[in-house]
């Protein structure tokens, strides 16, 4: 059953690869994964911090600020897009259907934290003029436009430069992504907008209090917008003994999901970290040639076929056409 990853540090990975030199990174390393997983298509998220401990850690060359690191992956990931014929990159749902017609997969553009626009509203533009139709306006850490969830002395929520970036977003039809946004951040997003919002990688709270997750409240209130919320499949997202975690526990948050706002606002966004040094993932599902397994889970947590295939792909899909198109 093919699926819609809502999420997935894939370009950094290409970045990182080709800084070691390898080139079609895609065709060796993620492709064989994608066909074997059924991944239909995905949103490929340029992730980016200004806590410079943690862009060492995930970036082994010698790290330069967000901004540089930025390029660097953008730069990369554009060479490698170029140069292959299997991944092509949408900007619309009728871009995905097209694409995906023409035998390809298609990817959407996303931005994980505006850590490198160097506090310019105007990087907004610039970025959807380069094929970008998603963003968080943060990761963890904050930043000139929000509070992360991680946010330092207190949760300062969207700033004035924060509001006009998500009204631009909004003017543009980009997807508004809050995954990684701080509560006063989530809920100011929502005030401050009418749109479909998502949260492409996050869990429910109520089952396990990660800071990343949704609490029922927020989960309403995606849901009250026609969003969805994409099941991660991180560990510590899942269970709050985390070396129990098993790719069932997906079906678990999944089911909790479905019974409080209804299943048409579940999708997946599975934030794979198999290609980092360490991998964070659930056994049964540590790679996206595992992504099979969730579906299986998903049946024996008794989601009927049709639920089964709006969880894994026509749930994303809704989102997608209403937002951008
Ligand atoms: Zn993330």
């Amino acid at each position: 059953m093919k699926i819609f990853d809502l999420h997935t540090d894939t370009m950094m990975d290409i970045a990182n690869r080709m800084y070691e030199g390898e080139t079609d990174v895609l065709r060796k390393h993620h492709l064989p994964q994608y066909e074997q997983g059924q991944i239909g298509a995905m949103i490929y998220a340029l992730w980016m911090t200004n806590d410079f401990q943690e862009l060492s850690e995930y970036f082994p060359e010698p790290p330069g600020s967000a901004q540089e690191t930025m390029i660097r992956v953008l730069a990369r990931s554009f060479e490698e897009f170029k140069s292959t014929s299997a991944v092509e990159v949408a900007r619309s749902a009728e871009d995905i259907d097209r694409i995906r017609s023409a035998g390809k997969i298609p990817v959407l553009l996303g931005l994980e934290g505006f850590y490198g626009f160097h506090g310019e509203l105007g990087m907004v533009d610039v970025m959807y003029d380069l094929g970008f139709r998603h963003g968080m306006l943060t990761w963890n850490d904050d930043n000139e436009f929000a509070a992360g969830v991680e946010f330092a002395d207190e949760d300062f929520g969207l700033t004035d430069l924060g509001a006009k970036a998500i009204q631009r977003m909004e003017e543009l039809r980009m997807l508004i992504d809050v995954s990684h946004a701080s509560e006063k951040t989530f809920w100011d997003i929502m005030e401050q907008t009418s749109c479909p919002v998502i949260a492409s990688h996050s869990n429910a709270w109520s089952l396990c209090n990660a800071p990343r997750n949704l609490k029922d409240d927020q989960i309403r209130a995606i849901a009250g917008r026609g969003g969805v919320i994409g099941l991660n499949t991180w560990k510590g997202f899942l269970c709050e003994d985390m070396e129990t975690a098993t790719v069932k526990d997906m079906a678990r948050h999944a089911r909790y999901i479905a019974d409080l706002v209804g299943t048409e606002h579940v999708a997946c966004g599975f934030d794979f970290c198999d290609y980092f040094d360490e991998n964070d993932g659930t056994p049964g599902i540590m790679n996206a040639g595992e992504s099979q397994n969730l579906i299986s889970a998903l049946a024996e947590e008794g989601f009927t076929e049709a639920e089964q295939q709006a969880i894994a792909w026509d749930n994303a899909m809704n989102v997608i056409r209403k937002v951008l198109g």
